[in-house]
C-alpha cells in the first residue's frame, strides 16, 4: 500500500460511517427500486414523478409488485410494460402462484416474454384473508415459488429472483428449513434473491453468513424499507414474522401527528442500515420505495450511487 492510499485510508477511518459516503469512489454499488401498481390517475402520476427522478440513478432493475392472489394482475402489466417502453429502465415483474391455475400463470408469463420483459420475481402469495394462515395451493396450481421458478425457466429464458427471510418466513419452522427452500428455488432457476426488510442488522449479516456456509453463492439483495409510517409498519410486521425492536419503537414513540420528524427518522436509521451492511461487504441494495423518490434517493448518496453526471 502506497503512501497517499494510507492516508486516505486513515482520513477516510475517521468520518463517520455516513459521512465516508463522500470520499466513498463513486460506482462500485448497485441499487433496485421497488414500486407499486398505482390505483388512481393521482396515484399514477406520483409514481412516474418517482421513477423519473430515480430513473438517472442507473438501478440494476425495477421491479413492480403483484396484489394479493393476484389482484393488480392488469396493473402490474401494464406498468411494467410502460417502464419497458418509455424508460431506459430494466423492469421485473413481480409474479405470484396462490390462486390461479397453471394456465393462466402460464399465460402472464408468456405475456410479459412476449412485451420483451427478461425479469421476474417469483413469488408464492400468501394465503387469502391473512398473511401467516394456513396455505392451500389449487390442485390446479403452482404449489410454491419453486414451481413457479421452473415454470418461468421452462417458457423462456428469464431471470428471476426470488424472496428471502432474514427472520424466517411465518410459515417455516426454521432458518435452515428457508435455506433449503432457497436452494430448490436455486436449483430450479432462481438466480437473485430479495430479502424482506428487517431492521436488525445485526441478525441479517448472522442470517447472511448461515446462507452462506451452506453453499449458495448467488446475490443476496437486502430489502431496504425506510419506514415513516410507523403505525401502519407495527400493523404489517407481525403477521409477516418482521419483528420491530424496542429502540425502534421509542424513536417513534408520541410522533403519530408529527410526519416530518418521522421522515427525518425514517431516513437516519435506514441510513444507518445502508452504512454499515456496505461495510460489511455489501455491492447491492433493494429499495421499498413505497412509490416515492425523495428518502430512497437520499439513501442511495449514502451508498455513493449518483447520476453520472452529477459532479457536485
Ligand atoms: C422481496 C419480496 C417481494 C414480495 N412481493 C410480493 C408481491 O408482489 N405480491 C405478493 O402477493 N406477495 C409478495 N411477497 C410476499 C410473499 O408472496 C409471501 O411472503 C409468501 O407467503 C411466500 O412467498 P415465497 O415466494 O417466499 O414462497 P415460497 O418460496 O414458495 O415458500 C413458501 C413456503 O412453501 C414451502 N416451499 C417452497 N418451496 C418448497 C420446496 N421446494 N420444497 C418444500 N417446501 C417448499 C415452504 O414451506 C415455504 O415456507 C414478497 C416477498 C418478498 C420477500
Amino acid at each position: 500500500m502506497n503512501a497517499q492510499a494510507t492516508t486516505q485510508d486513515r482520513e477516510r477511518t475517521a468520518l463517520g460511517p455516513i459521512a465516508r459516503a463522500g470520499v466513498r469512489p463513486r460506482g462500485r454499488l448497485n441499487v433496485s427500486f421497488e414500486f407499486s401498481p398505482p390505483k388512481t390517475p393521482e396515484a399514477e402520476e406520483s409514481l412516474w414523478t418517482a421513477i423519473r427522478r430515480l430513473e438517472p440513478l442507473a438501478p440494476t432493475f425495477v421491479s413492480v409488485t403483484y396484489g394479493a392472489g393476484g389482484s393488480t394482475r392488469e396493473r402490474t402489466h401494464r406498468t411494467v410494460r410502460r417502464i419497458h417502453e418509455e424508460t431506459g429502465l430494466k423492469p421485473a415483474a413481480h409474479l405470484t402462484c396462490v390462486g390461479a391455475s397453471r394456465d393462466e400463470v402460464d399465460a402472464v408469463i408468456h405475456d410479459y416474454w412476449d412485451a420483451g420483459v427478461r425479469h421476474i420475481v417469483a413469488l408464492r402469495g400468501d394465503p387469502p384473508g391473512q398473511i401467516g394462515g394456513a396455505y392451500v395451493p389449487r390442485a390446479d396450481g403452482y404449489n410454491n415459488a419453486t414451481e413457479l421458478t421452473a415454470a418461468i425457466r421452462r417458457i423462456g429464458d428469464f431471470e428471476v429472483s426470488v424472496g428471502l427471510y432474514p427472520q424466517v418466513h411465518p410459515e417455516s419452522p426454521s432458518a435452515e428449513h428457508d435455506i433449503d427452500v432457497l436452494k430448490a428455488k436455486i436449483d430450479a432457476g432462481a438466480t437473485r434473491a430479495i430479502t424482506q426488510f428487517f431492521f436488525d442488522t445485526d441478525g441479517f449479516l448472522r442470517f447472511v453468513d448461515q446462507v452462506r456456509a451452506a453453499g449458495i453463492e448467488i446475490p443476496i439483495l437486502p430489502g431496504i424499507m425506510p419506514v415513516s409510517n410507523f403505525k401502519g409498519l407495527q400493523r404489517m410486521a407481525g403477521p409477516c414474522g418482521i419483528v420491530l425492536p424496542d429502540w425502534l419503537s421509542e424513536l417513534f414513540d408520541g410522533l403519530d401527528s408529527d410526519p416530518d420528524t418521522r421522515r427525518l427518522l425514517a431516513a437516519s436509521v435506514a441510513a444507518e442500515t445502508c452504512a454499515k451492511l456496505e461495510e460489511a461487504g455489501f455491492t447491492d441494495f433493494h429499495f421499498y420505495t413505497l412509490n416515492r423518490a425523495d428518502l430512497t434517493y437520499a439513501l442511495c448518496r449514502v451508498l455513493g450511487v449518483r447520476e453520472p453526471e452529477d459532479k457536485s
